[in-house]
């Protein structure tokens, strides 16, 4: 239904725990996966519909980091987050059997003055616990050029983002209803007080489509900004695998000598295509510090689902709460998700609330009621 359609309505009373609450999930990447899990684990039937065009999540390079190099500080609430997280990737990976966390350093290759910054912050009893207090290791790495040496950031690791989505979707398959292709708002009907798409009754629909939320006629007023990102793949034969390297770029290594080179901000192309600029960037940041011999063997891009304040967003649509939504993950998705798609859960299942730094309620300031006939 074109937006403009739209009459208003009174914000609905919400919904009574149930635990055969029926439930449409729009789009699954790592958001859609992640809420899937919470909603099933609250007793709800999911139906998804997904027309398989994760690219953010299957291109992530999954790192979790904690600080903020740029200023120095913490990530936003990763002192809560991040230990979230672990846990949840840890111990899905177990009930997968796959490997999909893995611990590693992220060292920064120390310039300018960073060396007294790091220092200096390092005695704020709020970051000491995440800067390691040797600057480990403070020395010689093959390949790389430190002139000011290293500093390593603590409980940091990175986690196979495309292994997830297919580990999560095998785990979801016999669980959910699966609807394949683009859902479309003109084919949304209410009935009877529910929502209905294709013949299927839905108490809610969440709609996480990452960066395509743009299109959502329901939820046009979040301010998105969406930001293209690009990633190469690089073989390079002699560089140590045991650390996450960055400095202005970061480098993963992800095994069999191969890592990933990222990435890229552009918030002015959001096109899919791969540009010889973004590959030119990358490598000449890269040859500033790693002098072995590589090879390009990928390159792959994204648009991460940016929010205009830099916070998810999740929560009921102000003037219909049968429809909500989770996005916003921005460049942090892989630690924000687990918990933000639990937090969604637990409050639609009426046992919590919705913090207000990432309820959608923040950007409605008049009251948006859309009526679905
Ligand atoms: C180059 C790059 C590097 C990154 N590196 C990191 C990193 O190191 N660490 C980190 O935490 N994050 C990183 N990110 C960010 C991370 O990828 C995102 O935060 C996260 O994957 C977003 O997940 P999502 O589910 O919101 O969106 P997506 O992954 O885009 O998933 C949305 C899904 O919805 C579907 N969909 C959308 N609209 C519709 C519709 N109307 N009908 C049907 N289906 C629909 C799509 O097909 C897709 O499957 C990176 C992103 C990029 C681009």
């Amino acid at each position: 239904m074109p937006a403009g359609s739209l009459n208003w309505l009174p914000v609905l009373p919400e919904m009574p725990p149930s635990p055969r609450a029926e439930c449409l999930v729009v789009g699954y990447g790592l958001a859609g996966a992640c809420l899937t899990e919470a909603l099933l684990n609250e007793g709800w039937k999911v139906t998804v519909i997904d027309d398989n065009k994760a690219f953010s999540t299957r291109v992530a390079a999954g790192i979790v980091n904690p600080l903020v190099f740029r200023y120095l500080t913490m990530s936003w609430k990763a002192e809560e987050l991040l230990p979230f997280a672990r846990n949840y990737y840890q111990s899905l990976g177990e009930k997968l059997s796959v490997n999909l966390l893995h611990e590693a350093l992220v060292l920064r290759v120390l310039a300018g003055n960073e060396a007294a910054l790091w220092d200096e912050k390092r005695k704020l009893p709020q970051l000491s616990p995440w800067m390691d207090p040797a600057d480990c290791p403070n020395g010689y790495l093959e390949g790389i050029d430190a002139p000011q040496g290293f500093a390593a950031v603590t409980n940091s690791f990175w986690v196979d983002t495309g292994l997830f989505l297919s580990s999560m979707y095998a785990r979801h398959k016999p669980e959910c209803n699966w609807l394949a292709g683009e859902f479309d708002a003109k084919n949304l009907k209410s009935e009877s007080g529910k929502l209905v798409y294709q013949g299927i009754k839905s108490d809610r629909v969440i709609f996480c489509e990452g960066h395509r939320a743009v299109s959502n006629p329901y939820f046009s007023y979040v301010p998105f900004r969406p930001v293209k990102g690009e990633l190469l793949t690089l073989h390079i034969p002699g560089l140590g695998e045991d650390f996450i390297y960055n400095k202005d770029v970061f480098i993963l290594p992800i095994g069999n000598q191969l890592f990933k080179l990222g990435s890229t901000y552009v918030w002015d192309d959001l096109s899919p295509l791969p540009t010889e600029h973004a590959r030119n960037q990358l490598l000449s940041k890269l040859e500033v510090f790693m002098k072995l011999p590589y090879k390009v063997v990928d390159h792959v891009t994204g648009v991460r689902p940016a929010i205009a304040d830099r916070r998810p967003v999740l929560g009921l649509h102000p003037g219909d709460s049968r429809m909500a939504i989770f996005n916003g993950l921005g460049a942090k998705g892989v630690m924000l998700a687990p918990f933000f798609a639990s937090q969604l859960a637990t409050f639609l299942s009426g046992k919590g609330i919705i913090s207000p730094e990432v309820d959608v309620v923040r950007f409605a300031k008049q009251s948006l009621t859309p009526q679905i006939s």
